[in-house]
């Protein structure tokens, strides 16, 4: 099958180790419950964690859903529960978020970042290798696209099916099985799996600019999503990266690009 042989070279460009202890970040959706559906299939020694944001019945199904995978793959599940953490639902973190600053960011900024800030958290608290997320090709050129558009290529520079320049004793490097897959290819595959998942649109996504670029390319065909991050791979080496230098966090002690991680810049500030 053609996805399964896409995955399983990208498996093999990253090395990735079956020594490796691997989180799988699980939605509920269908990107990630294929990448953790074929890291199991192909032997790597994976758990997943799912992130309860609290958001009325569609938190509860992805649960769900994610909950009927792990049985089905007979692997551990950590769950994360934003309210009980954190001591309120993702929705109201985000007004909160958008109050202090005005309104500036979208619904979607804010979840990302606090997602992002948890994972490694917890993957690290857990002591796993690598964190395997359900990125797929529609993703990724979407990204170069809105990094073009905003003028920050060199943060496109850096992303791959592993994180790259990122080596740091506290940040747990990040994997994307799914980066050379188009999301119709992965949609096609979960069906016919009869995979559990929860594959209805988040009802807070939306006002996102990640959404308005995705619209665009939705009416593309395949190979032209495919052509923007091939193109992209051709020419990234030449671009001048970013200083990635990893400090960390003057309020949280997490990784951070600056003084203070994205997530306290949003939340403490
Ligand atoms: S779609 Fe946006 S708001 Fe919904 S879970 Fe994902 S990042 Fe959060
Ligand atoms: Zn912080």
């Amino acid at each position: 099958m053609k996805l399964e042989a896409q995955v399983k070279n990208t498996l093999k460009k990253i090395k990735l180790s079956k020594k490796d202890k691997i989180l799988v970040a699980l939605s509920g959706g269908k990107d990630s419950t294929v990448t953790a559906y074929l890291l199991k299939k192909y032997g790597y020694n994976i758990s997943g964690i799912h992130i309860d944001l609290k958001m009325g019945k569609y938190s509860s199904d992805c649960l769900k859903a994610t909950e009927k995978l792990c049985n089905d793959l007979g692997i551990v599940l950590y769950v994360y529960d934003v309210k009980k953490e954190m001591g309120s639902s993702m929705c109201y973190i985000r007004s909160a978020v958008q109050t202090k600053h005005k309104g500036a960011i979208k619904n979607c900024a804010i979840c990302g970042v606090i997602k992002k800030w948890i994972l490694n958290k917890e993957a690290r608290k857990l002591k796993f290798d690598k964190i395997a997320t359900g990125h797929n090709l529609d993703d990724e050129a979407q990204t170069v696209l809105i990094n073009v558009f905003k003028g920050s290529l060199q943060l496109s520079a850096t992303s791959g099916p592993i994180t790259k320049n990122t080596k740091d004793k506290k940040f747990v490097s990040r994997i994307k099985p799914l980066f050379y897959v188009l999301e119709d290819d992965v949609r096609a595959y979960a069906k016919k799996m009869k995979l559990p998942m929860h594959d209805e649109k988040c009802p807070c996504a939306i006002d996102s600019y990640r959404i308005q670029v995705r619209n665009f390319l939705e009416k593309l065909p395949g190979k032209d999503k495919i052509n923007i991050r091939k193109n992209f791979e051709k020419i990234s080496g030449k671009i001048k990266k970013k200083n990635l230098k990893i400090q960390y966090c003057g309020i949280c002690g997490e990784p951070a690009r600056g003084k203070v991680c994205k997530k306290c810049s949003l939340m403490e500030t």
